[in-house]
């Protein structure tokens, strides 16, 4: 039947959408196949490090649906020896660009933050929970710093989540 043939259709289109993502000076475009397989957050040390940030959010994409589509020449990698896991970053302007891991060789990781555009997967899991930082933003609530216009702070308080949660781990450091 017509019809049917055409139902069909959209589970092939499926397998070729791509999304397109880029580096911040724009050197770099790569792309995956959507939906991603998954999406995480990751609060390791080395990827706090890597990233320069308190935590990053990666989409997990088949190695087959990645591909760099603009700026390869551009694409400078650091293999960590120790852990067997490779960075891709933009040698001009230092963006993280990938995260493979040499025993999981059939999946690159991407920081989501590469994509303006929707991934396909919401990033609902986090590993290395337990090395989340005590100065990370957890969503509490912000209120205008006066005199300083377009400047939020998160006011602290005796009941605070963050003093809570700043005692269960121990303290502060
Ligand atoms: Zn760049």
């Amino acid at each position: 039947m017509r019809k049917a043939a055409i139902l069909g259709k959209p589970w092939e289109a499926s397998e070729t959408t791509a999304i397109v993502g880029q580096c911040l000076c724009g050197a770099v475009e790569i792309e995956i196949g959507t939906p991603a397989r998954w999406a995480w957050h990751d609060h390791s040390s080395a990827t706090r490090r890597a990233h320069g940030a308190a935590y990053a959010t990666y989409v997990g994409s088949w190695r087959k649906r990645f591909r760099v589509t603009k700026g390869e020449a551009d694409v400078t990698r650091f293999k960590d020896e120790a852990t067997g896991t490779t960075r891709s970053f933009c040698a001009r302007c230092g963006t993280p660009l990938a995260y493979e891991r040499a025993h999981s060789a059939h999946m690159v990781n991407v920081p989501r933050a590469l994509f303006a555009g929707r991934t396909g997967r919401e990033p609902r899991y986090h590993i290395a929970i337990d090395q989340l930082q005590d100065w990370t933003y957890l969503g509490g609530p912000l209120v205008p710093l006066k005199g300083y216009p377009g400047v939020v702070w998160e006011r602290p308080t005796k009941n605070s989540t963050r003093k809570k949660r700043g005692s269960l781990s121990g303290g502060w450091s």
